[in-house]
């Protein structure tokens, strides 16, 4: 069994924390897209649509103070825009054919 060596490392999470702003804004395109391609948008097709798309798109962590609102998210969101709508519509489309809910 391996041991970690050296000292271990602890995350203070009162003060700073680390976001991945691509899911910020996913969350932030999710609905209206959804709602242009007639999806269903229940509990569980939404979870499993961002999970899928946030695995199609590159992560971009931040650190931000505790409740800091994100000042560069527009950024991001004009940068990715288009990659960002079109692993939503991949994402719907997978859960669409294979949907988790009870209907
Ligand atoms: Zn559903």
């Amino acid at each position: 069994m391996a041991i970690a060596r050296g000292r271990r490392v602890v995350l203070n999470k009162d003060s700073l924390e680390i976001r991945n702003y691509m899911e910020v804004c996913v969350l932030d395109q999710l609905e209206t897209v959804l709602e242009s391609l007639n999806a269903c948008t229940c509990d569980n097709c939404l979870h499993d649509i961002l999970a899928i798309s946030l695995n199609r798109l590159p992560a971009k962590y931040v650190v931000t103070k505790k409740g800091e609102l994100y000042t560069k998210i527009n950024n991001i969101q004009a940068q990715f825009e288009v990659d960002i709508i079109a692993a939503i519509a991949q994402a719907s489309a997978i859960v669409s054919r294979n949907p988790r809910h009870d209907r």
